[in-house]
């Protein structure tokens, strides 16, 4: 099955309010191509949300706009966090959940990413659900196990009519930010069993609906490695997000 690419920037604590806005309009004027095709999404921190939004609105742009976390209850005392009804009301379509950034500095846990899964997809935002091993289990050959023992536990009770809407990224952490891609072959390895995983779980319809990203270290200069590997479905992009003819690039290599 064709699925359409999704290609992601993860601009992470980066561009103020005025930086965002320039960078969201420099992508969007000048990212025309092949829209219809692929799902580009842009995901600023949390206060620049409102400004990328009214940029990418004001441009008519198809870009579509997503959050980097979430908090899973519903708006309350919880100082300091974000609720998905407020995303989607800022204009949020996807949202990262579980990036190893925030498993490592921010102490979440596989529990914390399943509530927050649940909880945007009960708001109907698509979660980007992040997993990836570190250099030692790569190292010690179990990454595949592990990895596919953090989607099985992001996904718990999730039936299949809503897990269709969401999308895995495997970052494994010694690419992310290294300049250290995996290769694409061992990339797609995992994403190959990440995707055994799901048909396990959902049947062969439901996984083959589910978009698989590569993320660590993607750039314009390698994307087109990567983008032909049958269950590569597109990219969650962090370093090469910041820049809008890097971005623009490496989008085009997977559409
Ligand atoms: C990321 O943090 O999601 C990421 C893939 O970063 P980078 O592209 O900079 O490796």
């Amino acid at each position: 099955m064709t699925r359409k690419p999704l290609i992601a920037g993860n601009w992470k604590m980066n561009k103020t309010t005025v930086e965002a806005a320039s960078l969201s309009q420099d992508i969007a004027y000048n990212y025309h191509d092949s829209l219809d095709d692929a799902d580009i999404v842009l995901c600023p921190p949390f206060i620049d949300l409102k400004t990328v939004n009214t940029v990418l609105t004001f441009d008519h742009s198809k870009i579509k706009l997503g959050a980097q976390d979430v908090y899973w209850e519903k708006p309350g005392p919880y100082t300091g966090a974000i609720a998905p009804n407020m995303l989607k009301e800022v204009g949020c379509s996807y949202c990262i959940v579980g990036h190893s950034e925030r498993r490592e500095f921010f102490g979440e846990t596989d529990q914390d990413i399943n509530r927050k899964i649940r909880a945007l997809l009960e708001v109907g935002i698509r979660p980007i659900v992040c997993c990836g091993e570190n250099l030692e289990l790569r190292e010690a050959g179990e990454a595949l196990a592990f990895v596919v023992s953090q989607v099985k536990a992001a996904l718990a009770d999730i039936p299949a009519a809503l897990a269709k809407t969401l999308a895995l990224a495997y970052e494994p952490i010694w690419a992310i930010g290294t300049g250290r891609t995996a290769t694409p072959e061992a990339a797609e390895e995992v994403c190959c069993a990440l995707r055994a995983c799901l048909a396990q779980r959902y049947g062969a319809d439901v996984a083959d609906q589910i978009r698989i990203l590569y993320g660590g270290s993607l750039k314009a200069e390698n994307a087109a490695h990567f983008s032909p590997q049958p269950n590569i479905d597109g990219g969650l992009i962090g370093g090469a997000a910041l820049d809008a003819r890097n971005f623009i690039d490496l989008a085009k290599a997977f559409v």
